[in-house]
């Protein structure tokens, strides 16, 4: 059989959540909290379940939920967006990508990927025929634009930025957006895919939206994910947020994927959404973020810098010479603690001596699992 997709194989975070659980490891590989869901939300589901909630919406989103995404927008980022031609509520950020990827991208188009990326990227490209330019952010994960710019010609029709970014934790600056704006002056044909998966887990610095930047709006998709800001990864609803002619383009996938997404948690999420305040979500995560950084400061792991994100990147270059993918399987083995490599993060497998915890945990969880990282 001739493989689509040939050099794919099962995702990184799969494969560590599994073996993470073959080895009762505390797992802090995959993203995912492990405390419990906000109760104001569970009591809105127990309640809904007895309501005839249980149909298809339409095709776009729940359209109250619609409404409050809209209100979320403007009261983030004043910006106004329209509920009806400029949203769709998709099955988690996972699907609004690899959706606006497939509806957007044609045979033979280049798209540019920043490594260390996310992994869902790739694949939508590749099934859409078209190359995925893997470009390298700098030492210290800030993009490096001149270079970004040399990887783009007419063939280029899409960049993807992750921001806050998932492994590093790095936000992109003012600045950042000024020299991507130049850039794309440049190539008026470019759609910006901007996953702000994030977007309300940063920290000391504050996080500059897509939304707020006047020149992108007219080409840029923006994606988010209740499923990180609501601590609910299983349910998968996310949105996008797109310009009407590029949103008109994605719909037409959108409801031959999915049709319409899981109602009774839209529903939830649209009442949930009158009773939560985004602020807490940054704020949780900073006190995860202080005490994890705490607990491993007398480890011999070394703690590289965190913005935004639920995820810490440590060195353990002064531990081990293994390769990371090694280093993780033994600490699983020997120690109990699962973590990612960041080499799968990288088109060539680059390794840095760099591993990934998630301290989106319990504090019993991340005490337990900082004091088996100092005993090593
Ligand atoms: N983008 C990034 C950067 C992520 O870390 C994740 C993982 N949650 C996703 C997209 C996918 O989000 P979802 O679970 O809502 O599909
Ligand atoms: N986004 C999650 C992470 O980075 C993984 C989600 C998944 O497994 N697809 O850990």
């Amino acid at each position: 059989f001739m493989s689509k997709l040939p050099n794919i194989s099962t995702s990184i975070f799969t494969v560590m959540s599994k073996m993470a659980a073959e080895y009762n490891a505390i797992n802090l590989s995959q993203g995912f909290p492990n405390f419990p869901v906000d109760e104001r939300l569970t009591a809105i589901v127990a309640k809904l379940a007895k309501e005839n909630v249980h149909q298809y919406t339409p095709m776009s989103g729940y359209p109250p939920l619609l409404s409050k995404i809209a209100v979320l927008i403007q009261n983030s980022y004043q910006r106004t967006v329209h509920p009806e031609t400029e949203l769709l509520v998709t099955a988690g950020a996972t699907q609004g990508i690899f959706t606006t990827i497939l509806a957007l991208v044609k045979t033979n188009d280049e798209v540019i990927i920043l490594d260390p990326s996310y992994d869902c990227y790739e694949a939508p490209v590749l099934l859409s025929q078209a190359t995925p330019i893997r470009v390298t952010l700098n030492d210290d994960y800030t993009p490096n634009w001149k270079i970004i710019e040399n990887a783009c010609s007419s063939k280029t029709k899409m960049i993807i930025i992750n921001n806050p970014h998932n492994p590093t934790g790095k936000i992109l600056t003012e600045s950042d957006f000024e020299a991507l704006e130049m850039l794309l002056e440049k190539y008026p044909d470019i759609v910006l895919l901007s996953d702000e998966v994030y977007e309300y887990i940063t920290f000391e610095e504050k996080h500059i939206s897509a939304h707020t930047r006047e020149k992108l709006l007219n080409r840029c998709v923006m994606v988010s994910s209740f499923g990180k800001s609501f601590h609910v990864t299983g349910w998968k609803i996310g949105y996008l947020v797109a310009p009407d002619y590029l949103m008109k383009e994605i719909k037409k996938v959108h409801q031959f994927l999915v049709f319409s997404v899981n109602s009774i948690c839209q529903v939830a999420i649209s009442a949930y959404l009158d009773l939560v305040s985004t602020a807490e979500i940054g704020e949780l995560y900073q006190e995860k973020r202080d005490y994890f950084r705490q607990l491993l400061k007398n480890s011999r792991f070394k703690l590289m810098p965190c913005e935004g994100t639920y995820f810490q990147v440590v060195s353990y270059e002064t531990i081990s010479n293994e390769n990371d993918v090694a280093f993780c399987k033994r600490l699983i083995i020997e120690y109990g603690v699962a973590a990612i490599p960041i080499s799968t993060f990288y088109d060539d497998g680059k390794d840095l001596k760099l591993i990934r915890f998630c301290f989106a945990k319990d504090n019993a969880t991340l005490e337990e699992a900082g004091k088996r990282l100092c005993a090593i």
